[in-house]
């Protein structure tokens, strides 16, 4: 028998405690990247709490450090996806075009 997957209770960020589905509160921070950051772009927290006393006390202290963010290196293939798309997109106007011609053509030499 296959069991459906089942999401986990989440765990407040400050005591690990199971969070309550009737009493979770969770807390959004965007903030800059450092200066000497590589990537460009702003940091994202997401933190959920058993309580607001948690939450606030989270938020007193400092926030964690931001994540390294992995720099997407494209493969072969995405590069010839990339080199590939829009002479693909061209060639398919190109053949629709083609393709209404004739039938104009068609539709005329009922008449
Ligand atoms: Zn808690």
């Amino acid at each position: 028998m296959i069991q459906e997957p089942v999401d986990a209770q989440p765990l407040c960020d400050l005591c690990g405690a199971p969070v309550p589905d009737d009493a979770w509160l969770t807390v959004e921070v965007d903030r800059a990247r450092p200066a000497e950051s590589s990537v460009v772009g702003f940091d994202y927290l997401n933190a959920i709490f058993c309580s607001q006393e948690h939450a606030s006390q989270w938020l007193a202290g400092p926030l964690p450090a931001p994540e390294p963010v992995a720099l997407l290196t494209p493969s072969r293939g995405d590069r010839v996806f990339d080199a590939l798309l829009v002479p693909g997109i061209v060639l398919v106007i190109a053949l629709a075009l083609v393709g209404l011609w004739t039938v104009v053509r068609w539709i005329v030499t009922l008449f």
